[in-house]
């Protein structure tokens, strides 16, 4: 080898260059603030054929400026989601302590998977957890969890625990042919299909239960549920209640399913299933649990405290569950990927736990520190951890529940600006969250009225349809003829979370989780929708 050859390219890919790195990173924050100057959206269009046919690797070593023109086109036409005119999703700009967190785990690079690759950033681990268990649990004893690469492995876990639960030792000897069921509602996410299907549960054998005009679970129904699958010899591993759907933001009464849960587990004689909360999204609101109406610090409109209040009641429902999700990367803002599984009582995990002979890479491991020892993943990312006590300490409590507060009071002036304009009618006017869904028919229509006759089952089939392609067709209209440099960006919904007569009902939807977005955006978009209506 030609050690001299070999030597000076160590230097440049293996040796901090300081100098080298604060410029390529300044230059890419400069470039990332000139994208930011222009309207939303795609700023190259992309060019997959070639990304394909053409994945080139340079034959000689380069730098790190090349490393930088490898990506710079990608990086460049990736929108970062900054602009106050997004509102299609779930999804906002990440914060800058988080990029902070980001960038000092990046540093670093540690692998979660044991104590021994990843020291201090385990107990960081720990510490983020326990952070978020307090937010959520509410003064729990014996918290523990992980943080997982998104909400749908984090739900995964619980449904894991839940089948461990109902049929001991499947782990080793899989499901032995039992009947295993799972139970969400009509609104839960979609992952819950992934899930059962990888489990090998079966999607067949997940089952939707229908919601009320909340987009809460019926719990009259999933009482039914119960009976009918235990009366047929079903074990049901999981209920998963979902806090906050991702759409209208519908909030499943836990408490409730919690004593349904056990009362016919005690009845047919069978083990609690796992009642896990899906808090993807929902989470975020316990920042307000202690935020003290009377004293309101924050100014609160009077509009707005009652909605505070409502968020404080329903954020009791997530004590009584045995594990949540929490994505931060949605509510907190943070970087991908930082979703947390939590099971409230640190024991649960046992129905996780491998013994040392089945992880031979890890003769040291302790399973009070190395979570490879119960986790799906074996190499993790630190990111999680990083990101999420960066920002919630960052932030600080009182800066959260600004971040909450805004988004709500932002979702309740759209929705009360909506209410007044009769060919519009609000579907989720009980929720409290970030979202509104709607609907928009054209003016001289009365949406209330027909909204209320869908539900009440006096509309045909054909009224239906027409009703709701109109309800597209003018969505699509307002898309096709936004000013994108003053147009908020909206989604669409094919599906709300509420099925009225099953009825699957389609929507226009806006989530507030910029908080650059302002009163003249709304105002605005009120405006388009009179334009095109
Ligand atoms: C987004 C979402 C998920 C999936 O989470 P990912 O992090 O995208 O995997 C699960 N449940 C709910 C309610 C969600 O909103």
């Amino acid at each position: 080898m030609d050690r001299t050859r070999y030597d000076a390219f160590v230097r440049t890919f293996f040796d901090c260059d300081p100098k080298e790195i604060t410029q390529i990173f300044s230059e890419l924050l400069d470039a990332m603030r000139a994208e930011e100057s222009l309207p939303p959206g795609h700023y190259l269009s992309q060019n997959y054929d070639t990304a394909q046919a053409n994945p080139e690797i340079h034959v000689l070593p380069g730098n790190l400026k090349d490393a930088r023109d490898a990506v710079f086109p990608y990086f460049w036409g990736t929108d970062g989601w900054s602009s106050p005119l997004h509102l299609e999703n779930v999804r906002g700009p990440a914060n800058y302590a988080s990029l902070i967190g980001a960038i000092a785990c990046l540093l670093k690079n540690p692998n979660l998977c044991t104590d021994s690759y990843s020291q201090r950033s385990n107990e960081l681990e720990v510490k983020a957890i326990t952070a978020l268990a307090n937010l959520v649990f509410y003064h729990t004893v014996d918290p523990w969890g992980i943080f997982t690469v998104g909400g749908t492995i984090s739900n995964l876990y619980a449904a894991k625990i839940g089948i461990e639960k109902v049929v001991p030792g499947a782990m080793r000897t899989g499901l032995r042919g039992e009947r295993v069921a799972g139970i969400v509602s009509e609104a839960a996410h979609y992952c819950a299909h992934t899930i059962a299907g990888w489990l090998g549960l079966g999607t067949d054998n997940l089952h939707e239960i229908p919601t009320d005009r909340a987009m809460a679970m019926r719990l009259d129904l999933f009482a039914a549920k119960l009976d009918e699958l235990y009366t047929q010899g079903v074990k049901v591993a999981f209920a998963i209640g979902t806090f906050g759907t991702t759409d209208a933001f519908g909030i499943d009464d836990l408490a409730g399913m919690r004593t349904i849960l056990e009362d016919k587990a005690a009845k047919y004689g069978v083990p609690v299933p796992q009642l896990h909360a899906d808090a993807a999204v929902g989470w975020g609101l316990g920042f307000l649990n202690e935020y003290d109406l009377d004293k309101n610090v924050l100014q609160l409109t009077p509009e707005l405290k009652p909605v505070v209040a409502k968020v404080q009641q329903m954020c009791k429902g997530l004590r009584v569950a045995d594990s949540v999700t929490i994505d931060f990367h949605k509510t907190g803002r943070g970087h991908y990927p930082s979703s947390a599984f939590i099971v409230n009582r640190k024991s649960d995990l046992k129905y996780l736990a491998r013994s040392k002979d089945d992880t031979p890479y890890f003769p040291e491991a302790d399973s009070r520190r190395d979570p490879a020892l119960f986790t799906l993943e074996t190499s993790r990312p630190g990111l999680g951890p990083y990101t999420v006590m960066a920002s919630l300490n960052g932030i600080g409590l009182l800066g959260w529940q600004m971040l909450m507060a805004r988004s709500l009071e932002l979702a309740d002036l759209l929705k009360r600006k909506l209410a007044k304009l009769d060919y519009c009618k609000v579907l989720n006017a009980d929720t409290c969250g970030a979202s509104v869904v709607w609907w928009v028919l054209p003016k001289g229509r009365d949406a209330k009225a027909i909204f209320d006759k869908l539900e009440a089952g006096q509309l045909s089939p054909e009224e239906t349809t027409r009703y709701l392609t109109e309800i597209r067709r003018l969505y699509n209209k307002r898309d096709r003829t936004l000013d994108p440099a003053r147009d908020a960006r909206l989604s669409f919904t094919t599906e709300m979370g509420y099925r009225p007569g099953g009825v699957t009902v389609p929507a226009w939807k806006a989530v507030f989780y910029n908080p650059k977005t302002d009163e003249a955006i709304v105002d605005r978009l009120i405006e388009s929708i009179e334009e095109v209506a």
